[in-house]
């Protein structure tokens, strides 16, 4: 197997758990090493640390797979990885819907997969796991027998590995609009048009945690995509819902939620910039019970991260000044 060397003066981090190997942390690699190629890192001194995805083009040059000199990296390998993701959502209680793979946390490097029900959407971020997107399709095909999947690699960051932006169908085709449900809840879902991979599987679990606090309340929500945070407080009883997102599309499906759960008359969206309204909803003294943000992600990138801290500080005052005494701030702080 081809071979790259870490620099001798180099921080712990690799050899503490990190999966990330940088450019300036390489000594040398063998050369014509093909990018996206799977290679064993070796210490300065020749200590196995590491198989990963090498890649020349980007700065992350190398991603780790596994820690395991012996583990060999071919298309078992990645259904068998798949399979392991599959049950650990089976045992954390997962049925229908959750994010199968997330990536570094799965030990599969940028690798996304979704499942909705019988749907999955997929996104493969750099060039080394890009290459076995096959292999990937073939053993969901194996462990699912899935209705349809889909790729969503139309993320600006494929463009830092070199890869191209696109999206489209890696099964039959099928109708990319579709209905999922959630904590007895039904929404729509389009894996084509909608944002990331269609909706934001990860705050299943905390959608559910508002039931007790929405009871009764006069709600705002603030950044909600399709509504789902608003619907569910809807249907735990909150006596009104108010719903803002700047995205008219996510809007009109959010209000499309809102009725296909026969929640409309408690539950309404409107187009709005969040920023803009907040403010000036906090000086005519407007109030509620319950106030939930769920901003994007302000910054991508190291140089903009003080920039991104401004704005989550300001936006999360301006929704505290709406809370009424003994009411909540619901907020969602996407990771800097
Ligand atoms: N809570 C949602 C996910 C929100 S994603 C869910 O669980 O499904 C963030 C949303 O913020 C996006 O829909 C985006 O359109 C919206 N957004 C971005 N900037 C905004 C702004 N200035 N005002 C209002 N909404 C904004």
């Amino acid at each position: 197997m081809p071979t790259a060397r870490l620099r001798r003066k180099i921080s712990p981090r690799v050899l503490n758990g990190h999966p990330w190997v940088f450019a300036n942390e390489i000594d040398s690699v063998d050369p014509g090493l093909p990018d996206g190629e799977v290679v064993q890192l070796i210490t300065y001194d020749g200590k196995f640390v590491g198989q990963g995805y090498f890649n020349s083009q980007s700065q992350i040059r190398i991603r780790l797979l596994s820690r395991d000199p012996k583990a060999l990296i071919d298309a078992t390998y990645f259904h068998q990885q798949l399979e392991q993701c599959w049950s650990y959502r089976k045992k954390l209680g997962y049925e229908e819907n959750c994010r199968l793979v997330f990536g570094e946390a799965d030990g599969l490097p940028q690798l996304i997969i979704d499942k909705f029900n019988d749907y999955f959407v997929l996104q493969t971020l750099a060039l080394g796991i890009d290459r076995w997107k096959p292999a990937l399709v073939e053993a969901l095909q194996k462990i699912f027998q899935p209705r349809g999947i889909y790729e969503r690699n139309d993320v600006p960051v494929r463009a830092l590995e070199g890869l191209p932006l696109q999206k489209g169908f890696l099964s039959e085709p099928f109708d990319t609009r579709i209905q999922i449900q959630e904590n007895g809840l039904r929404f729509h879902v389009d894996l084509d048009q909608g944002q990331k991979t269609g909706y934001f599987l990860d705050q299943q679990d905390n959608r559910r945690a508002i039931q007790s606090i929405v009871r009764d309340a006069e709600v705002l929500g603030a950044f909600t995509y399709t509504g789902t945070f608003e619907v569910h407080a809807a249907h735990y009883g909150a006596r009104s819902v108010w719903g803002l997102d700047i995205s008219a599309s996510a809007v009109e499906m959010a209000n499309a939620n809102a009725a296909l759960n026969g929640l409309s008359d408690r539950c309404r969206f409107e187009v709005a910039n969040a920023f803009d309204v907040l403010k000036s909803w906090g000086k005519e003294g407007k109030s509620y019970d319950v106030v939930m943000l769920d901003p994007p992600a302000f910054t991508k990138s190291r140089e903009t991260i003080q920039k991104a801290i401004t704005g989550y500080k300001e936006i999360n005052l301006r929704g505290m000044k709406l809370v009424r005494p003994g009411g909540f701030l619901v907020t969602s702080l996407a990771p800097i």
